[in-house]
């Protein structure tokens, strides 16, 4: 049933409960996290598990910024195919990142399966397709170099692909055989519910509207009361606020939107036929799942415009009509957007903004295995690990040049394609 208050429909169909748990009293802690997301709560999770008192805050709801909004493609790596990883930190450190995102879906999965969190978990992997020959080579160029460091991938024909997705729009693909599916908001519901089994502290509901250093620790004001803490991660990605001055100018937020049919039963049967996910390589990408009750999901950059028959909803039956012309109308029960930190060379960065306070940051858009595998990292970190053995090196914050005008260039840009490609 469609819900307008809803955050997502992955917060409509989540089998895992919300929970929520407002603050009522003063808190001393080790760790004190800011979001909750797969980043803060994978942080608790195994800062907890590491024998650390740990404390999360969190403005909203669980998963109320990407991670309970997000197209659900547990991806292996980054955005960029791993030779442009290596070339960007250096063989040794470029390496090792690639192989630690390599094993991310892997990670995600075990951690899914280990805890039974209820998120429609698919391991069929995910399908790269190419929109045209230039992505085809991209997809080539990737797929080499993936498997010379023995990843399970495999380039699909054109033929291979149109069997797999069940369109024939697309020129080829790269099938990632490590991946997989989710319900997003299962997932981070799944992990503040571990993490909380595991110790943590979790409050919802509750901002932070004040961080400062008082003495050797950390001091958080929230209107629920005070936390205490040794230490501090900032996990708030794209929903980053003015807390710690000059952080949300260190990427460009952009929009992500999304717009789910009603199941459809039998008449997709042949789309998306072993349940990969899918995105293309478009330059204003788009993406394609089917969740477990055979509901279409297509997305592509922008923010939704217009409620129920608006142009988002225009925007969708037109993609659908171009890719499944067998398909017919179809009719939609949800669509919804979120924000995405996208940085200008598309890395990922944990930084050290002072003595004891860290922020992964900057996920341009993948942020599932990532998220989870950094969370890890800061929690092994803060129990007495060394930064040199983070997944990233770590850095200072810099300042993204002009900001608000490229964000409010992509958004025009992103518009003009939404109406363009729904006439
Ligand atoms: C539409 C969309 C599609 C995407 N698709 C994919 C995908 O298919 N695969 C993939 O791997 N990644 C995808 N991503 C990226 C991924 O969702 C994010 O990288 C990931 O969710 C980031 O998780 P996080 O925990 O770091 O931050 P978030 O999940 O954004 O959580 C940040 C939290 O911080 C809270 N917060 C902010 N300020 C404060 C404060 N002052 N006090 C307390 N709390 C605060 C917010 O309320 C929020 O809940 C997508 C993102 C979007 C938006």
């Amino acid at each position: 049933m469609a819900n307008s208050s809803t955050l997502s429909l992955w917060d409509q169909t989540a089998a895992e409960p919300d929970l929520v748990s407002p603050m009522t009293a003063d808190v001393v802690t080790d760790v004190a996290v800011v979001g909750g997301g797969f980043t803060g709560l994978s942080t608790a999770l195994h800062a907890a598990g590491n024998g650390l008192d740990v404390c999360v805050l969190e403005a909203r709801q669980i998963g109320y910024g990407g991670s309970g909004r997000n197209v659900g493609l547990v991806n292996a790596g980054l955005w960029l195919p791993p030779q442009d990883v290596r070339a960007h930190f250096g063989e040794e450190r470029g390496a090792r990142l690639v192989e630690v995102l390599g094993e991310g879906p892997n990670y995600v999965m075990s951690l899914i399966e280990k805890y039974q969190i209820r998120c429609e978990l698919t391991r069929t992997g995910t399908i790269h397709a190419a929109h045209s020959p230039g992505g085809f080579r991209d997809l080539t160029r990737r797929a080499e170099e993936w498997r010379r460091l023995g990843a399970p991938v495999s380039l699909l024909s054109r033929e291979a692909t149109r069997e797999k997705i069940g369109s024939s729009a697309f020129y080829g693909g790269l099938l990632d055989s490590r991946a997989g599916t989710i319900n997003p908001m299962g997932y981070v519901r799944g992990l503040a519910r571990v993490a909380k089994s595991a110790g943590a502290r979790i409050h919802t509901g509750v901002s932070v509207t004040k961080l400062a250093r008082q003495g050797e620790e950390w001091l958080l004001e929230t209107a629920g009361g005070t936390v205490i803490a040794k230490s501090v991660v900032l996990a708030t990605n794209a929903y980053t606020d003015d807390l710690w001055p000059g952080l949300q100018n260190s990427f460009v937020p952009i929009n992500y939107f999304q717009v789910a049919t009603v199941p459809l039963g039998q008449r997709v049967a042949s789309i998306l036929a072993e349940r990969q996910g899918m995105w293309d390589t478009g330059t204003v990408m788009f993406s394609l799942r089917r969740d477990a009750a055979d509901r279409l999901i297509i997305g592509s950059m922008g923010s939704v415009i217009g409620g129920a028959k608006g142009l988002s909803e225009r925007w969708a039956a037109r993609q659908l009509k171009r890719l499944f012309p067998e398909l017919g109308p179809v009719d939609f029960e949800k669509s919804w957007h979120g924000q995405i930190a996208m940085t200008a060379d598309h890395i990922p960065r944990i930084h050290r903004l002072a003595e004891g306070l860290y922020t992964p940051i900057g996920y341009n858009g993948r942020g599932i295995a990532p998220g989870t595998i950094f969370g890890k990292a800061v929690a092994d970190l803060l129990a007495g690990g060394d930064e040199a053995d983070l997944p990233l090196p770590v850095t200072g914050v810099k300042q993204e040049a002009m900001r608000s005008l490229k964000a409010g260039f992509y958004q025009t840009a992103f518009t003009a394609n939404q109406v363009l490609k729904s006439i």
